[in-house]
């Protein structure tokens, strides 16, 4: 679907078109070619992104699907199990990758609105290997967790996922896509909520706003493994400069969530106060609309807004997904609700 000019489009923080200033940068970019690791640009990246989540290396990948797959890949053997919570991103909209790329079979737990496992699922969900099981070989957890409406989750609950699969001597990885939103939200450095955990995904498409690319850190024997992961699954770019400049100015982009979130206690409170709608206070920059009191079919709404100029996105049969962003301002999210609740009426 292309969308037109006049539609507030809040179907993703991934939208957003680069900046003038990040438009400067990719034309002026300093490139090598990356898989001889001869671009200065995407080594600076690579440096800036693992002081940005305190770890001793990171890696440019073109999306945060490829982040998560390599991470699952380089963690895992084939036929060990992952572990990961039943509406994470890996599980839901990863098209089975774990299952396809590194034959690992998942075992999910159910965390509720709390997001990430008590230490007791996680301790209940591991498998130790024998003559009939396959092993646990990787906990994955998510944050912020974008299908239960991006909720911030403390440092305190990965930690202590984390520890129980540390004793077990499994690693844990975290799909950090929007970490910077969790440390935002939570008035924390990224790098305290990465410290528990071995490997970590993030986007700089999305709420940070560079037009492509993402990044999977952890300690240096790992990201040399990603590394090699990456060409074996395509990943190896060659003047990626060009790509990773914007990168670089996306990561001056972090304090400036704050503003995103803002916008989305905004747009729910809008939201809430229409007939037959709840959505509840979110912690950063995706709000969650459930319209199932209202008789509203998430998938007839979607259409009802795209008419009424604004973009969303179905996330269940009566729920619906609308995400702030750098594109988005304070006269766009009073617009956004008024348009919205001209579409539940023309549903009603
Ligand atoms: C968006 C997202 C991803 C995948 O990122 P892409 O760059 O779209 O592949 C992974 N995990 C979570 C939690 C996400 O929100």
């Amino acid at each position: 679907m292309e969308i037109d000019e006049d539609t507030i489009d809040l179907r993703s923080d991934t939208v957003t078109t680069p900046s003038e200033a990040m438009r400067e940068a990719a034309a002026t970019a300093e490139v090598g070619d990356d898989v001889y690791r001869d671009d200065p640009t995407v080594n600076e990246l690579e440096r800036r992104a693992a002081e940005a989540v305190g770890t001793e290396a990171a890696l440019y990948v073109p999306s945060g699907t490829m982040a998560n797959q390599i991470a699952v890949h380089v963690h895992t053997e084939p036929g060990q199990e992952l572990l990961l919570e039943r509406e994470s991103h890996i599980y839901r909209w990863e098209l089975a990758g774990a299952a396809k790329l590194s034959g690992v079979q998942t075992r999910t737990i159910d965390a509720g609105g709390r997001c990430v496992p008590t230490p007791d699922a996680v301790a209940a969900g591991l498998v130790s290997e024998d003559l009939h099981r396959p092993g646990t070989g990787l906990l994955s957890l998510e944050n912020t967790h974008n299908y239960r409406g991006g909720v911030a989750v403390p440092v305190e609950e990965i930690e202590a996922a984390a520890a129980v699969a540390g004793d077990a001597d499994v690693p844990v990885h975290l799909d950090g896509a929007r970490v910077f939103n969790a440390a935002v939200a939570l008035g924390v450095d990224a790098s305290e909520i990465v410290a528990p955990v071995d490997s970590v995904t993030f986007c700089l498409s999305k709420g940070l706003g560079a037009p492509v690319g993402s990044i999977l850190a952890g300690d240096e024997a790992f990201v040399d493994e990603a590394r090699r992961v990456r060409k074996l699954f395509g990943g190896g770019m060659r003047q990626a400069g060009m790509i990773a400049a914007p990168g670089l100015r996306a990561l001056e982009n972090v304090d400036r969530l704050a503003e995103d979130h803002a916008s989305a206690e905004r747009l729910a409170a809008g939201l809430d106060a229409l007939s037959g709608v709840t959505a509840p206070e979110p912690d950063t920059n995706i709000v969650v609309a459930h319209t199932d009191a209202a008789g509203v079919e998430a998938a007839d709404l979607v259409t009802a807004c795209k008419d009424a100029g604004v973009g969303c996105v179905e996330f269940d049969e009566y729920t619906t997904r609308f995400t702030t962003h750098l594109d988005v301002d304070d006269a766009d999210v009073a617009d956004a609700v008024d348009r919205i609740g001209d579409a539940l009426a023309s549903l009603a």
